[in-house]
């Protein structure tokens, strides 16, 4: 099998739909996705549509309980809690049902997926360093898993030496680790790279990579500004920061 996994794509539908190109050409047999459909972005029911056709297999993110009113509003600083406001009143029921619907953690084959981390996912953690990522490997059933939450890519390796970390990237996998991967953000990526970002995970070839896509951010944050959301929300998306 062949899996394309994406995660936060926040409502960005440019971004979406530069990643999926990419994926088509490469033969993908499922597409995965760690969380955070919606929030922040212009276009929340056209991504879930979009990602429905294309039969995505998911698991939800904080962004995505907030926009269903599942998440208190709390936890947001007052740009994410302007965007959820604004994703909840501009999705129809019938997505706020698919939303609803998602689990926080999902296995599929050799392949466990969720948005911050495998161990307390309801809390939505961020995992930046090796000590963070530890809980989560500890359960981590199979020899690979995807999340992001972060929206920086980086690849934790479990060996029996311990944890190491790379800064994405590509790399050919050693049956006897196992792989925590944050692929990333597909709709607002903040490791100062702005372009969109996947991860291609070949499983007979046993590889993987964390790939990286332009995509027309103007038109995004023009769409972003007529929908009047937060102008640094706008901005962030042109430096990937
Ligand atoms: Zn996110």
């Amino acid at each position: 099998m062949r899996y394309a996994v994406v995660s936060d794509l926040h409502s960005n539908l440019e971004a979406l739909e530069a990643v999926l190109k990419e994926v088509q050409k490469e033969g993908v047999d499922q597409l995965l996705c760690a969380g955070d459909l919606v929030g922040y972005g212009p276009d929340p029911a056209a991504c879930l549509e979009r990602l429905r056709k294309e039969g995505v297999q998911s698991v939800s993110g904080n962004h995505d309980l907030a926009a269903v009113g599942q998440m208190d509003l709390e936890w947001f600083n007052p740009y994410a809690r302007a965007a959820a406001e604004w994703t909840m009143n501009h999705l129809p029921e019938r997505e706020k049902q698919y939303l609803k619907d998602l689990p926080l953690i999902r296995k599929e084959g050799p392949v466990t997926l969720a948005h911050g981390s495998l161990h307390e996912p309801e809390q939505f953690h961020y995992l930046f360093d090796p000590e963070e990522a530890e809980p989560s490997l500890k359960l981590q059933e199979t020899p690979v898993a995807f999340i992001g939450h972060t929206h920086v890519p980086r690849i934790f390796i479990q060996t029996e030496e311990g944890i190491s970390l790379l800064d994405a990237g590509s790399i050919d996998l050693d049956p006897r680790s196992k792989y925590l991967v944050n692929v990333g953000s597909v709709g607002q990526p903040r490791d100062r790279d702005p372009r969109a970002a996947w991860c291609l995970y070949d499983e007979k070839a046993q590889h993987l990579e964390i790939r990286r896509v332009d995509y027309p951010i103007a038109q995004t944050q023009a769409k972003m500004r007529k929908a009047r959301l937060p102008e640094f929300l706008i901005e962030r998306l042109a430096y990937g920061y």
